[in-house]
Order: C-alpha cells, then structure tokens, then sequence
C-alpha cells in the first residue's frame, strides 16, 4: 500500500512566482522524460518482476519517482501561486492580467485551463501518455531502458537548472539530477549483477553475424573505430559481392496453397503495369510553366 508523508523528500523554496518558468518545470512533470513516467515505468515493472532483489529495488525507486514528482510538483504550483490568486479574484487590471500569461511558453494554457496547479502535461501541454514507457518484461532490456531513462532524465533537469537563476530552485533541480544520477548506478549494477546479461533474452545470436560489422555507409568519412575494427570483429566492406550474407538467392518467397496461389496471381494480372505505354495524364492536361516535360499532346 502507499501511505503519504506530509513532509517533501527535499524542501522546495521559490524565490517569486514565474509562470512561464512553471510551465517548463511541467516538462519533468507530465513529460516523457518526467517523474510520473519514472515512476509507471518502475512501478510495473516490479510488479511482475520475479527476482526478489530486482523487485524491492523497483518498488523502492518507483516510490521515490513519486515523491519526485510531489517535488517538481510544488515547484509548479509555487511558481503559479501569484497568478492564480491575480486571475481568480480578477485583482488586476484586465491589460496586465493577460500580460502576465503571455510572457511565454504555455503559461497562458496552464494558468486559464489547469488554474495554475500542475498539469499531467509536458511543458508544450501535450498530455502524459503510457507510450511513453517502454517496459518489455525482460530484466536485461528493462534495466538498460532504464539506465538511459535515468541520463535522459538527468540531463533535462541539468537543461531546467541552466534556465533559471532562482537559487532555491537550482538547489531542489540539483537534489533531482542527483538523485538520477544515483538511480542509474543501481540499474547498472542490477543488471551486471545478474550474469548472463548480454545478448538480452534466452536465444543465442548466429554465431558468424554477431561479430559482423557492416561497412554500409561507404566513402569520404568511413572511419574505424573499436566499435567497427579490432580483435572481436569482422570488417565487412565489400558489401554488395557479399549479399545475401546466407549465400542463398537473396529473394523472397513462401510457399502458398493453390487457393492462394491462384488469388495473387488474379491480383497480378488485374494490376499489371504496360512499360510500352506512355498514358497523358491530368498533369499533362493542366500543364502551364514550370511544369517540366510532359507527354505530348496527340
Ligand atoms: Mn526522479
Ligand atoms: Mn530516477
């Protein structure tokens, strides 16, 4: 069960009251990048997780995540405290009120439709989504989403603290940061403590491919590198001597019953293309300047 705390997991103090400021905090808010998303993302997670570790670890983060979010939160509802008392008793001039929302961002949105309380919204307004957690159910893959969830998430609140010279809230955006930079190392160290951990899943890779770099992208530019030459690889330049690398046809085919077979081929017949024939076309009809060559008129 979860019980709440009235206490913050770290004290939030607002200098003065910013709405446009507001609306960019929504972004770790109700943002892809954001504490509600970190949050779902772990709490379902441990849900169906089996390892008894894995599992306290994802609950104990994902309560933490929402106690992050009562955090960037109140940091809303802060900076939106003047305007929601200035808008709803109407306490300033008509010129300054809607002065006040429209210095910026989507503070207007947040101020007349959410009345200044923190919106489940990224910081353009576009709502929360579940898409935006990417959870598989395979604890190699989790933790890796994870890992990079947390340096997503650490760099949107290094990008929030480099906007904002408020000092109160550089110190509860740094206390954030901090507190995914430590989530990361947890998620790295789950996962390099369960071994085997790479590839990802039950079934082995083929053998001659999982060494294989492909030089697809070839010209002025190629550059080796440890993650293309050295001992564990095989360098493929030549590609195009070298497809299929199965050495079969390279084509593609299945094998269908008669009942199919005959249907695509009606499919085919009924839409084949003439390559002799050479049809005028509206374009051609309409053509004025600037049209290019068209078919000639008969
Ligand atoms: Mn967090
Ligand atoms: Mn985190």
């Amino acid at each position: 069960m979860f019980m709440h705390n009235k206490k913050l997991q770290y004290t939030v103090r607002v200098s003065e009251p910013n709405p446009v400021l507001a609306s960019f905090m929504l972004e770790q808010f109700g943002g892809p990048q954001g504490e509600l998303a970190a949050a779902m993302r772990y709490f379902t997670q441990g849900l169906a997780e089996e390892d008894p570790g894995r599992k306290d670890m994802l609950l104990d983060i994902a309560t933490e995540e929402l106690s992050h979010l009562e955090i960037i939160g109140s940091i809303v509802a802060m900076l939106n405290k003047g305007v929601k008392g200035t808008l709803a008793e109407a306490s300033l001039a008509e010129a300054d009120l809607y002065r006040s929302l429209n210095s910026g961002g989507n503070s207007h949105t947040q101020a007349l439709l959410y009345g200044g309380g923190p919106s489940l919204t990224n910081s353009s307004g576009v709502p929360w989504t579940a898409a935006y957690i990417d959870s598989i159910g395979d604890p190699a893959c989790d933790l890796r989403s994870n890992i990079a969830a947390e340096s997503r998430a650490k760099i949107v609140y290094e990008r929030l603290i480099n906007i904002t010279s408020d000092s109160g809230i550089k110190d509860a955006l740094g206390f954030l940061m901090t507190r995914e930079i430590a989530h990361q190392k947890s998620f790295e160290k789950a996962l390099y403590a369960m071994e085997p951990n790479f590839p990802p899943g039950k079934l082995p890779g083929m053998g001659k491919f999982a060494n294989l770099y492909v030089n697809a992208s070839q010209g002025p530019g190629d550059t080796e590198g440890p993650w293309s030459s050295g001992e564990q690889w095989e360098k493929l330049d030549r590609v195009e001597e070298s497809i299929p690398l199965d050495g079969g046809d390279g084509m593609a085919s299945v094998s269908l019953s008669a009942q199919e077979r005959t249907a695509i081929n009606a499919l085919s017949e009924r839409t084949m293309s003439d390559p002799q024939s050479d049809p005028m076309t509206g374009a051609d009809l309409g053509a004025g300047p600037g049209a290019g060559s068209t078919t000639r008129r008969r």
